[in-house]
């Protein structure tokens, strides 16, 4: 017998206050009401405040250091060793700090959604900046603490990326822009020949839901597990696999937006739902990382949801729903509009082709405020700056330039690369679940459950105990390979539109 069980109390309570604030998290996001905010904002910073005591305390620390030396399941082992992440990732932070700064990210969302809608940059700069300053000190604590003498950035990196840095994602940057700049221009040149005027017809919001709902079933979102509402921002909130949260957006002239946010978001909610009943409510039982799971939910909406296969048995059945507007649209035209490319000025509206540009300037960006003394004032120019010269497009005001993005405002500096490893790593399991169960064939037939069943038992049910690098060797006995996600956008667009 160990000590193991003797953790067990203080990890249920972490686990009990994580979930109550991920809870609040989706409420302000989705049904709280507009003035409720500066007093729930003060009930999660009392929350914080039990979880950071939860987590570090001196029982915790004397199990922590016993615990290395004793004798462990393999799953046990998995635990403490991501306790031990999640402790000396807060530890270093004095405590005052660490409440201050989750006190301000938790209006700060609102002072963002404000700014955004009245396209009034002046009015987050100040908080964002406070928050920039925060990551910085706090990511200094952490260099500190673990004698790294490297770029600051990479602290932030590491938190939802282990094992990646900046000079892992500076070579695998500048790959992406060799390979997809120029398949923009030759794209461009012939996106005009596609006509995707039906995708901006009206369409009802009744039927989309329908639609929505659907897909998500057909996906093999478990309703029963499961919740589908509705946010500005399409998200997913995992409380464990038998609480699964996912929401949409819905819009009267446009088909497409919420189709794919539902299968992306689908996506992230089945890699969840799929995790070991053994290992969830335990802090191993979610994703692995932040790109493994863009890597799940990407998987589903472009290189599943944009092919030919997967619409072979559903595009009737959305013809027969839109009628009016469908009719006259064959499979291969949709299969066309629905993978058409050009350069635009929202992330998330971007296509498969052009998102990564979006997540490049990002970071280039983040790691310039990260590693340097910067004018806060100068960033809307800087982010201008960075479209006009690989979309070759400029915002004209800020709520479709630098204020689009919620993350900055939650705290989340080192998330957004993680859209591009995730892409990375979606095309290199698609690549293998081609020779592994012939999936084009699987979704010709509709067998879409013999893809969950395939990826719940090779990479899903594993949650966090094994790394990115772990999942994909087990799966493939082959490490994160870029070259699949390059070798993959070359064939397809090069395909795509090779009959323009
Ligand atoms: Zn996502």
């Amino acid at each position: 017998m160990n000590s193991f069980n003797k953790l067990k109390p203080y990890l249920d309570k972490q686990n009990a206050l994580f979930t109550a604030l991920t809870l609040f998290e989706w409420d302000n996001a989705t049904k709280a009401p507009e003035k409720a905010i500066d007093n729930t904002s003060a009930v999660m910073g009392i929350l914080s405040d039990e979880y950071y005591n939860a987590l570090i305390n001196d029982d915790v620390t004397f199990l922590l250091n016993t615990l290395c030396k004793e004798q462990l399941s393999a799953l046990e082992s998995s635990i403490v060793k991501e306790l031990k992440n999640a402790y000396d990732d807060v530890r270093p932070i004095p405590q005052a700090e660490y409440s201050a700064y989750k006190a301000l990210t938790a209006k700060a969302s609102s002072v963002w959604q404000k700014a955004k809608k009245n396209n009034d940059y002046a009015l987050f700069a100040p908080v964002l900046k406070e928050i920039i300053d925060y990551k910085k000190k706090f990511a200094a604590y952490k260099a500190k603490d673990r004698g790294y003498n490297g770029p600051l950035y990479d602290i932030l990196l590491d938190e939802y990326e282990k094992g990646f840095n900046t000079q892992i994602l500076d070579t695998f940057f500048n790959r992406l822009k060799d390979t997809i700049i120029p398949l923009v221009r030759m794209v461009s040149k012939k996106s005009d020949k596609i006509d995707k005027h039906y995708n901006e017809l009206h369409y009802d919001i009744d039927k989309q839901r329908e639609v929505s709902h659907r897909l998500a079933k057909y996906i093999g979102f478990d309703f029963t597990k499961g919740v589908m509402l509705e946010s500005a921002h399409p998200f997913t909130t995992n409380l464990h696999n038998r609480d699964v949260r996912i929401t949409t957006a819905f819009f009267e002239n446009n088909l497409e937006s919420a189709m794919f946010s539902t299968i992306h978001e689908g996506g992230h909610a089945l890699y969840e739902m799929h995790i070991d009943d053994a290992l969830t409510m335990t802090p191993v039982g979610t994703g692995t990382s932040m790109g493994f799971h863009e890597g799940q939910s990407r998987l589903f909406e472009n290189n599943i949801g944009r092919s030919r296969a997967f619409w072979t048995p559903l595009y009737p059945q959305l013809q027969e729903t839109f009628k009016e507007q469908l009719n006259d649209i064959t499979l291969d035209h949709f299969i066309l509009g629905i993978n058409k490319s050009q350069p635009s000025l929202i992330r998330t509206e971007a296509d498969e082709l052009t998102y990564c540009l979006h997540i490049i300037i990002r970071y280039e960006i983040e790691k310039y405020v990260i590693n340097n003394d910067f004018d806060i004032d100068l960033l809307p120019k800087l982010w201008n700056d960075k479209y006009e010269e690989y979309l070759g497009i400029r915002p004209e005001n800020d709520s479709e330039g630098i204020l689009q993005d919620i993350h900055w405002s939650c705290g989340d500096f080192g998330y957004f690369p993680s859209y591009a490893i995730g892409t990375a790593i979606a095309a290199q399991i698609y690549a293998h679940l081609k020779t592994a169960i012939n999936i084009d064939d699987c979704l010709e037939k509709g067998n879409f459950a013999a893809i969950n069943d395939y990826l719940k038992e090779h990479l899903h049910r594993f949650g966090k105990t094994k790394t990115t690098n772990e999942l994909l060797s087990g799966m493939m006995g082959e490490n994160f390979n870029p070259q699949y996600y390059i070798d993959y956008l070359n064939e397809k667009y090069t395909a795509l539109y090779s009959s323009l």
